[in-house]
C-alpha cells in the first residue's frame, strides 16, 4: 500500500513491512511498526527468536531459503534487515522483487571490515591505520606495520568476536592462524580517549535525522554502558553529525545506521558502521520523541522523519547481559522500584554469558548522574 502525496512515495499502514533478522532489534523494529499501524513479516530461523514471537507472520527459515524470500518479496511493501550478516546474494533477490532500505550494496560494504575502510578512506574519512590479511604475502608485508595492533576478520565479527590481539609482528601469523586464515584486517591498537556513536537516519529523498552524539564503554569487547549526550567540547555533535550524514549520503543509505567512532587525542576516527539501529542507540527508546526503531520504520518508509532531541537532559543505558543470571532470575524490583530506570528485557529464554538479555536505561538531570544510577541499578539487581 503506497500513495503519492506529492512530496515522494510513503508506505503507509495497513502495510506489511518486511525484517530480516529476528533479535532484539527486530523485536523493537516490529513493536514500533505495529504501533503505527503496519503489519510485519520477519525472516529468522530461530523459532525462538524475540522478534518472531512478536511479529504477525515468523518466517522460521535459513536468510537464504529461496520460498522465504519470494514469500517476504510477494507479501512486503518494503524489507529491510536488522541482521547485519544476513547474505548478501538474498538481499539482492529481494531488491529484484520488492523495495529494500538499506540497499544491498550499502550492506555489503559495511559487512565486509576490508570493504569497508576502503570505503571510508575513499571519501577522506580517517580511519585507523590498517592492512588487509588476505594471504600469505600479506604477512611479510605487515613488517612494517606499527604493532601492538589487533587482527580482526573482515566479516562475521561481532561484539568482539573474531578479534585477536597481535602484540609483535612475530606473533601475526597464529593470530592468523587462529582465526583460520581468512581474510582479516590487521589493525593498529589505539590508545583510545573515548569511544563514541551516532545514530542516524536517512530517507530515499535524502532528508537526515542524527540523534545526539553517545558515549560508549565497552567491557570485553562488548558494550557495558552508553550515555548521553557525550561531553563534547562546542560544536562537537553538530561535527559529528556533518561527518556522519556525509557518510550515509556517500552510501547512499536509506533507513536508520550507527557511525562508531574514536577519539585519539584530538583526532576522531571512524572504527565501523552499523547498517542498522545500534546499541548504543537504545536510549532512545526512553528518551527521544521517536525511538531509533520508529525512526527506522519513518525512514524506510519515506515518511517524515521524527524528532531526534533528547527529552531529559542525561541518560546512560546500562546492557544486561547472561552472566546476571549465574545465582538465578536477577532482583529486577529493585529496578522497577525506580521512576527513573526503565527495565527492558528481549524475552531471549538461555541467559549465557556475554550474551544481550536486556538492558535498563536511567534518566537524570545531568548524564553522570543517569550514568552512576545505571551503574548502582545493575549492580544491586544480583547484591545480596
Ligand atoms: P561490535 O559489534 O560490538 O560493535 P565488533 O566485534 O564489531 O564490535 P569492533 O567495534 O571493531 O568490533 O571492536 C570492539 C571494541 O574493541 C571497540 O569498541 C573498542 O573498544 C575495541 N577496539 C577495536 N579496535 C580497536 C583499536 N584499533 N584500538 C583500540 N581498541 C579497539
Ligand atoms: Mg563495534
Amino acid at each position: 500500500m503506497s500513495s503519492n502525496i506529492g512530496i515522494g512515495t510513503l508506505i503507509t499502514p495497513p502495510a506489511m513491512l518486511g525484517i530480516v533478522g529476528g533479535g532484539q532489534l527486530g523485536r523493537y523494529f516490529v513493536m514500533a511498526a505495529h504501533t503505527m499501524g503496519y503489519g510485519t513479516t520477519v525472516l529468522e530461523p530461530d523459532p525462538h527468536a524475540p522478534a518472531g514471537k512478536v511479529a504477525d507472520v515468523h518466517i522460521a527459515a535459513a536468510y537464504d531459503d529461496p520460498a522465504a524470500l519470494d514469500q517476504l518479496a510477494s507479501t512486503c511493501a518494503v524489507v529491510t534487515t536488522e541482521f547485519e550478516n544476513v547474505p548478501a546474494a538474498a538481499m539482492e533477490y529481494l531488491a529484484a522483487h520488492t523495495t529494500v532500505h538499506p540497499s544491498p550494496t550499502a550492506i555489503a560494504t559495511c559487512q565486509d571490515r576490508i570493504a569497508e575502510k576502503q570505503f571510508l578512506t575513499d571519501i577522506g574519512v580517517t580511519v585507523a591505520p590498517y592492512v588487509a590479511i588476505i594471504t600469505d604475502a600479506d604477512l611479510a608485508v605487515a613488517a612494517s606495520f606499527r604493532f601492538p595492533a589487533i587482527l580482526k576478520t573482515a566479516r562475521l565479527g561481532y561484539d568482539g568476536k573474531g578479534q585477536v590481539t597481535v602484540p609483535t609482528h612475530h606473533d601475526l601469523v597464529e593470530a592468523w592462524q587462529t582465526l583460520g586464515q581468512v581474510p582479516c584486517v590487521l589493525e593498529q591498537r589505539l590508545a583510545l580517549e573515548r569511544e563514541l556513536s551516532m545514530v542516524l537516519a536517512r530517507t530515499a529523498d535524502g532528508r537526515v535525522a542524527c540523534y545526539p552524539v553517545a558515549q560508549n564503554e565497552h567491557v570485553d569487547g562488548i558494550l557495558d554502558i552508553s550515555f548521553a549526550p557525550a561531553t563534547l567540547p562546542g560544536t562537537g555533535h553538530g561535527e559529528a553529525a556533518k561527518l556522519c550524514s556525509y557518510i550515509a549520503e556517500e552510501l547512499g543509505f536509506v533507513g536508520v545506521m550507527a557511525v562508531e567512532m574514536f577519539v585519539v587525542g584530538s583526532d576522531v576516527l571512524v572504527n565501523e558502521i552499523a547498517p542498522r539501529p545500534h546499541n548504543s542507540g537504545h536510549f532512545t527508546l526512553d528518551a527521544c520523541l521517536c525511538s531509533q526503531f520508529e525512526q527506522q520504520v519513518r525512514a524506510i518508509c519515506g515518511l517524515a522523519l521524527g524528532d531526534a532531541k533528547l527529552i531529559v537532559p542525561g541518560v546512560a543505558m546500562a546492557n544486561l547481559l547472561g552472566d546476571l543470571w549465574v545465582d538465578g532470575e536477577p532482583k529486577w524490583e529493585r529496578a522497577l522500584w525506580q521512576q527513573a530506570a526503565h527495565l527492558h528485557l528481549y524475552g531471549k529464554r538461555e541467559p549465557r554469558p556475554g550474551r544481550k538479555m536486556g538492558h535498563l536505561t536511567t534518566l537524570s538531570a545531568t548524564v553522570v548522574g543517569a550514568t552512576t544510577l545505571a551503574r548502582r541499578l545493575r549492580s544491586q539487581l544480583t547484591a545480596d
